[in-house]
């Protein structure tokens, strides 16, 4: 049964979230029409690719108001279930890093969001903290098992790379590692803006960050963690915010040859690299 949407009167970005962290059914707002869906990014790395300007002097070349949205860390029964609610209620694909043993506990997960049209992507076994404080061996076999974990909650080959997409946890990487994953044609994957949902805070708060930051940047890979309560908690409310702002959401995909990028300006510095400098 529909709702009567001649009694609907405009809610308040509160009364929005109030609706969002309810876990009852889906508040009336929710079931607006409204489509997020943009184009499709095939992605490949042929001889090796690693953008997002958060890390790299280079990124996807995407268009005013485009948005890809990647979530990190996931599944997680509970916080990832109300994400992909989200996004199927608005129409949008994203991209899923998965934690590979994640994957092996939450089989069912990774297929709906496989079933749903989300991308499948790579983010280690164990999440080590950090790669660079392993070995090359070890760095290499976690990511390996990571890659064979999804493969094989999908049914595929474990040797099978089906998303040559990566990303390191707390994008620290290393030349060897990102020798080795080029010499494989799979991307690095970084972001160019991201919502600080590692810090606690509110959902209203967390969805006022994220959109001040992409208010001023535009457009860009955005980072977010499927994992995180407050998150899942404001995700509805933030595709309503994309919607009404015009936004479109692109998905990334596996692809054979490189995305159309952008290159930094010249005064580029990374950010991560004083993140991770400053946790030593
Ligand atoms: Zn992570």
């Amino acid at each position: 049964m529909s709702p009567d949407r001649s009694t609907e009167k405009p809610l308040s970005r509160r009364a929005l979230l109030a609706g969002a962290t309810a876990s009852a059914a889906w508040p009336v707002w929710a079931q607006a029409r409204c489509s997020l869906r943009g184009r499709s990014i095939a992605v490949g790395a042929p001889g090796g690719l690693a953008i997002g300007l958060q890390s790299y002097p280079r990124t996807l070349a995407l268009d005013d108001r485009e948005v890809v949205l990647t979530l990190d860390d996931g599944p997680l029964p509970g916080p990832t279930d109300r994400v992909l609610d989200a996004l199927r209620m608005f129409d949008a694909r994203a991209t899923f890093f998965l934690i590979g043993r994640n994957a092996a506990a939450n089989p069912g997960h990774v297929r709906r969001m496989a079933a749903e049209g989300h991308t499948l992507a790579h983010h280690t076994y164990s999440h080590p903290w950090t790669l660079r404080q392993r070995s090359f061996l070890a760095g290499t076999q976690d990511i390996e098992q990571g890659i064979g974990a999804v493969q094989s909650v999908l049914g595929l080959s474990p040797a099978q790379v089906a998303t040559p997409l990566f990303r390191y946890p707390g994008f620290a990487d290393t030349p060897a590692l990102n020798a080795w994953l080029a010499a494989k044609d799979i991307a690095v994957i970084g972001s160019d803006l991201w919502a600080s949902d590692w810090t606690a805070m509110s959902p209203e708060r967390q969805l006022n960050l994220l959109m001040g930051r992409l208010a001023r940047a535009r457009k860009g890979i955005v980072l977010l963690h499927d994992v995180v309560g407050q998150t899942a908690a404001m995700f509805p409310a933030f595709l309503k915010a994309l919607c009404d702002g015009g936004y479109k959401v692109a998905h990334m995909t596996a692809g054979s040859s490189a995305p159309g990028l952008m290159q930094a300006p010249g005064n580029w510095r990374s950010q991560t690299e004083r993140i991770i400098a400053g946790r030593g």
